[in-house]
């Protein structure tokens, strides 16, 4: 048997390969603090499940749904727009339901690229948009971002011969894994780009409702002439804790969005009806989980940041999203600093080159952990700082 050539290009899916580091650890009995997901263990909100419930029930659901979405869950989703973000959306083609948005973001590149063209790509970033892009046998073209650029990308430094090629440009804010956040002028700026190159602007924004200390971050559809050049990519994952349900949506260009509608129409028959009318249940009523949730959240981001720095390590508190990026101490490299949180201390991070060769010199830590586990692994830490030279000393041979 021989897989396809595309298939040599993957990587296997980060967090594959951590885990098969943690089962075995775990196997030989050892208590591990996993701060290394991104997956929210708060629970999905009591009036979202009672809906996905009484919609299970419901015979009516129990058939195919289509690729488009349910009409009042697109109409959810324009008002949703609207009411947080001052956006119109027309339902009938600027907006579709996704089942979870890694699939629609790994999927557009289906839509857009022939073998040659190019992506580009944030590095460090989330690993589909790249995933993506070699699944269409494109070339993905890396942006780096650096902490001197408050990790958004330097446009103005990208070759002229590869812009002539580039055919989407993907931006993720607030950015996973940076905890970077981005201003209206930077998405006004990326939307003059997109015009002068003829690019498609893809905006990943699942954690524009994961914010703090009042901060309330932008959309990229609100820039000036957005929808002229781009998609914004949403979920109800992080806002919502529904990782499990799997929904999301793209909207912005029409052109775009009925796009991927065609590649998905090919692929998939559309997301369980019941998960729909739990999504409508989330958009349509009380938004006061997010305010709670993020209670939660910036408390564990201000115990982690105090610890952190307590040790030496330098981390500033995220302004939004669900990660510390962290840099790691003097001497060590991002895989050698892991391996050794997890083999002395019994705690996993990921580490920054996971997420692209500019990722190196940190580790993420994520905030997605329950608080008895994190009052632990912030004492393990802690704990480390009286014997780090000791500890350092052994891993560095
Ligand atoms: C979590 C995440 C997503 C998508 O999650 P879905 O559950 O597939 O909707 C997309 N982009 C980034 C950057 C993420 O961190």
């Amino acid at each position: 048997m021989r897989t396809s050539r595309r298939m040599d290009n993957l990587a296997p899916y980060l967090f594959v390969e951590i885990n098969k580091k943690i089962a075995a650890k775990k196997a030989l009995g050892e208590e591990i603090i996993n701060f290394s997901i991104g997956d929210p263990d708060i629970p999905t909100p009591e009036n979202v499940i009672n809906k996905i419930c009484q919609s299970a029930n419901d015979p009516s659901n129990h058939r195919y749904p289509e690729t488009f979405g349910l009409p009042e869950l697109r109409q959810a989703i324009a008002n949703w727009y609207k009411k947080r973000f001052n956006i119109i959306l027309d339902p009938a083609n600027e907006i579709l339901p996704l089942q979870g948005s890694k699939e629609g973001i790994a999927h557009m590149a289906l839509c857009f690229i022939d073998p040659g063209d190019v992506v580009l790509v944030p590095d460090p970033s989330y690993p589909v948009y790249t995933g993506g892009t070699v699944l269409a046998g494109g070339e993905v073209y890396y942006m780096p971002l650096l902490q001197k650029n408050r990790f958004l990308p330097d446009l103005g430094v990208i070759p002229e011969d590869i812009l002539r090629k580039t055919k989407i440009l993907w931006i993720n804010y607030p950015n996973n894994p940076t905890g970077a956040v981005a201003e209206i002028d930077f998405f006004n700026r990326v939307v003059e780009f997109a015009r002068k190159y003829e690019l498609l602007v893809c905006h990943d924004g699942p954690y524009s409702e994961v914010a703090f200390d009042d901060y309330k971050p932008v959309s990229f559809l609100q820039a000036e002439g957005a929808k002229d050049v781009g998609v914004e990519f949403h979920s109800l994952s992080k806002s919502y804790n529904m990782t499990g349900w799997r929904i999301g949506m793209v909207v912005g260009n029409a052109e775009a969005v009925q796009a991927l509608n065609t590649v998905k129409s090919n692929l998939d028959s559309g997301i369980p009806q019941a998960i729909q009318y739990a999504a409508i249940e989330a958009l349509n009523n009380s938004q006061e989980a997010i305010d709670k949730h993020n209670a939660i959240y910036q408390r564990r981001r201000d115990l982690v940041i105090e610890v952190l720095n307590d040790i030496g390590v330098e981390a500033k508190p995220p302004k939004a999203g669900l990660y510390i990026w962290a840099k790691v101490p003097e001497g060590y490299t991002s895989i050698e600093f892991t391996n050794d949180l997890l083999d002395n201390l019994g705690i996993v991070v990921t580490p920054g080159t996971g997420y692209g060769a500019h990722g190196e010199g940190y580790v993420r830590l994520s905030l997605t952990i329950p608080d008895a586990n994190l009052v632990k692994g912030l004492s393990r830490l802690s704990a480390w700082k009286n014997d780090k030279d000791k500890f350092k000393a052994k891993v560095r041979k």
